[in-house]
């Protein structure tokens, strides 16, 4: 990508926009930041842009924003946001952030998207990897922006990203080594006019420009995923490059599997790589999955099974995804606040043998309940619900298992911890966006945890 001395403005201002921003001028071309947020939201990026001398605009998108030749969206910045639909009609060509960053990485691009799963996989792999020799970074949703370190990598080293759809629906020439998409389910449709069918092919772009020397990783158990795959090849083209499946149910020639109590990966039918289940030192039968993809990726790079066996045994859990916070006289308190949808919960609820007190709720983005009504009756003692869905939770409910509606996270907890007794859970796994009670859902789990700590 040529764009030396090109005027590129770039809509978002925080981690992503600032790393485009130092990418772009690091190679020569003129950025200008423009983010319509709220100077008091944005007090830390200010300060950053300040200090780093780039030119930029808050509040607002004025016109010097379609003065350019190029722009660079956010993944934050919806599709249909006016910014957005002006510089359609003003014929401007639009990229996401790592599309940028990828023109200018050498190295090989291991492109990780699902609708759950993305940065356990993601920090997994990048894991594996390190732990097996081979040079990684992670990056994308997670941590740094790639355009931040895109120029640092080397062509035989890695980067794991976490890639979101938002960053897909606008790719043009990105082209990953390897792609995983470990899942999809209804997540977002707020920004996919309320279409599943959008966002399954905004989802599966990650594979588009894919070539023989490549690799697609896929979930074989996702009937969604794998008839989508079908359904978009009869249609436009499948992918060319060489495919892999996961499954925690039927074997693969091409991929990884678990097999009784073994996960075995084999590549045209030959077993490269086997372990004992146990080995994967996270909980549930989704982060199985989520181990398999990665062995999957590291054997296609040749990693020493020793060294993944190795790595997949002392990989801790990540905060926020089935943490365990504490256990106090038996009962084990878990924060699960990064379970923002209803697929999430159930893979969640599906993680323990023992009877779970739940704490449900949130900014409910569209949820259909019904996918997780028998597990609740069948797992949950009592349902604690929260936030400015807790009335629809216990509408739908209610008449299924016992409900209560709590007012603040602390009063949810207490109550559960009074009630709850030895070998019973405190699941904290919402379902939902924190927007409506906290900044995001990383305040939401402290704040659970805090409560649990003063306990
Ligand atoms: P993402 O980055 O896609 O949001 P995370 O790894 O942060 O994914 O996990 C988000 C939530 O989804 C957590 O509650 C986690 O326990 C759950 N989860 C993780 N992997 C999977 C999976 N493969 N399928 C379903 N849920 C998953």
């Amino acid at each position: 990508m040529e764009i030396s001395g090109k005027k590129i403005s770039i809509i978002g201002a925080e981690k992503s926009g600032i790393g485009a921003a130092k990418l772009i001028r690091k190679s020569g071309g003129i950025p200008f930041i423009s983010d319509s947020g709220q100077e008091e939201k944005l007090k830390d990026s200010i300060s950053a842009l300040e200090e780093l001398g780039f030119d930029f605009e808050i509040g607002k998108h004025s016109d010097r924003v379609f003065n350019c030749e190029l722009m660079i969206a956010s993944p934050g910045v919806p599709s249909n946001a006016e910014v957005m639909v002006k510089a359609r009609e003003k014929k401007i060509k639009l990229i996401s952030e790592i599309e940028l960053a990828s023109a200018f990485c050498k190295g090989n691009i291991i492109a990780i998207t699902g609708s759950n799963g993305k940065t356990t996989t993601t920090t997994l792999c990048n894991y594996v990897l390190n732990t097996s020799g081979l040079k990684s970074y992670t990056a994308g949703n997670i941590g740094v922006a790639f355009s931040e370190i895109a120029l640092d990598i080397k062509e035989n080293e890695f980067v794991s990203l976490e890639v979101s759809s938002f960053q897909l629906d606008l790719i043009d020439t990105f082209k990953p080594k390897v792609s995983v998409v470990l899942n999809i389910t209804p997540d977002h449709l707020n920004r996919y006019e309320y279409k599943f069918e959008n966002y399954i092919s905004s989802k599966l772009r990650i594979y588009k420009n894919q070539d023989r020397d490549d690799f697609v990783i896929l979930n074989h158990d996702d009937k969604t995923l794998m008839d989508s795959v079908v359904k978009l090849s009869e249609g436009q083209r499948g992918f060319e490059s060489s495919d892999f499946y996961f499954s925690l149910s039927s074997s693969q020639s091409n991929g990884c599997f678990v097999s009784g109590d073994k996960i075995i990966f084999n590549n045209n039918g030959k077993t490269l790589f086997t372990c004992n289940v146990k080995e994967v030192n996270l909980k549930g039968e989704h982060n199985l999955a989520n181990a398999m993809a990665v062995i999957s990726i590291a054997k296609l790079f040749d990693a020493d099974n020793e060294k993944i066996i190795e790595a997949l045994r002392s990989f801790q859990a990540i905060e926020h995804r089935l943490e365990l916070v504490r256990e106090i006289g038996g009962v084990k308190f878990i924060n699960d606040s990064k379970a923002t949808n209803v697929d999430s919960v159930w893979y969640a609820l599906r993680s323990f043998n023992e009877p779970i007190f739940l704490i449900l709720g949130g900014q409910d983005k569209g949820n259909d309940y019904n996918q997780i009504k028998d597990l609740v009756v069948e797992r949950v003692v009592k349902i604690f619900a929260i936030g400015s869905s807790a009335e629809k939770v216990f509408n739908f409910f209610h008449l299924l298992v016992k409900v209560e509606i709590k007012r603040t996270m602390e009063d949810a907890v207490l109550a559960a911890s009074k009630e709850a007794r030895q070998d019973e859970v405190v699941l904290l796994s919402p379902a939902c966006a924190s927007f409506d009670m906290f900044n995001d859902y990383e305040q939401r789990g402290k704040v659970f945890k805090e409560v649990v700590n003063r306990l």
